[in-house]
């Protein structure tokens, strides 16, 4: 299959890898050439670490990455393509004006995919002219290592076309799980419902963060708890992603007063060097504020 991967960062060059891994053919397309070749690089050294670890054989690195070329044209990505995956920046007039281009460049049966991650799929689709053959593929960071691609139907999107996307997932070694275009799909909502509820139990004192975090550790084998993941994630991003699921779906999402005060004073996290834990050299310390180290 000819793959066309609009956007070259950190989630662009991860789905030209896997789809190249598989056996596609990928054209990549970012703004400029350093961009483009920023992309083509990273990829080839994160396959190099693969080959140094033994999860990747020698042979199968120097193949795909023979597959995949680069570009700034537009059409060089989109000509020929049966899947077209946009991965620029999550703005929704970036992503209407993305999937407009590619619709106008493109064969009437190309699909074309959505990387994002929380903009509405439906919103992105009433931009084009075939919308039934647009659909989510919300792949999940680092690409090569995570099994999960959530597919998104939108209100428009055709049931050929969410087959079509199923297969591919299937193809590139994923496990697809189909939703239907809501705030937050299924693991933005499940996961930020969580981590909301486990601030406002830090708020009310039920318990510390560390031991909030190693009891969903230890009971349910989450491997990160999930205030810690906050941490990972950015307290700020939580903040936004928690705003946007309140005026979506309502008061249960709405930020905790501790999360507002966390955030105002750029306890931002792992990134700021302190969130709900102290963070050093990208390594968690100890917890933030007075709580007993247990
Ligand atoms: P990024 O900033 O790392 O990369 C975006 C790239 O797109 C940049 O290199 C930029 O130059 C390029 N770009 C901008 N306009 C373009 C255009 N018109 N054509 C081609 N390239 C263009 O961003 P990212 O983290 O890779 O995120 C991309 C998308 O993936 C967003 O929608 C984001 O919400 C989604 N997403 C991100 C993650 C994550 O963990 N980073 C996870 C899942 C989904």
């Amino acid at each position: 299959m000819n793959v066309g991967v609009l956007g070259a960062g950190t989630m662009g060059r991860g789905i030209a890898q896997v789809c190249a891994t598989a056996g596609h053919r990928v054209t990549v397309r970012d703004l400029d050439p350093e961009l483009v070749d920023r992309g083509i690089e990273s990829i080839a050294s994160t396959l190099e670490e693969g080959v140094d670890r033994g999860k990747v054989d020698p042979g199968d690195r120097e193949a795909a990455l023979e597959r995949i070329s680069g570009t700034t044209e537009l059409a060089e990505a989109v000509v020929g393509a049966d899947l077209v995956v946009e991965a620029v920046p999550e703005e929704m007039e970036l992503k209407r004006e993305t999937v407009t281009a590619v619709e106008d460049a493109a064969n009437p049966g190309t699909v074309i995919a959505s990387n994002t991650s929380s903009l509405p799929l439906t919103e992105i689709a009433s931009t084009l002219e075939r919308p039934e053959r647009a659909i989510g593929l919300h792949f999940f960071n680092p690409v090569h290592l995570m099994d999960l691609v959530e597919v998104v139907a939108a209100e428009q999107t055709a049931a050929e076309t969410v087959e079509f996307a199923e297969e591919f997932v299937e193809g590139i070694e994923k496990e697809p799980v189909v939703i239907r275009d809501t705030p937050g799909f299924a693991t933005s909502r499940l996961g930020v419902a969580i981590g909301v509820e486990a601030i406002r139990m830090v708020e009310r004192g039920v318990a510390s963060p560390a031991a909030i975090d190693r009891a969903m550790e230890l009971g349910y084998n989450h491997p990160m708890g999930p205030l810690e993941l906050g941490d990972v994630v950015g307290l700020d991003v939580r903040l936004d992603i928690l705003e946007g699921l309140r005026e979506e779906l309502g008061e249960r999402f709405r930020p905790p007063q501790l999360l507002r005060r966390k955030v105002r004073a750029g306890k931002l996290g792992r990134k700021s060097g302190e969130g709900f834990y102290v963070w050093e050299d990208g390594e968690r310390v100890a917890m933030s504020g007075d709580w007993d180290e247990r």
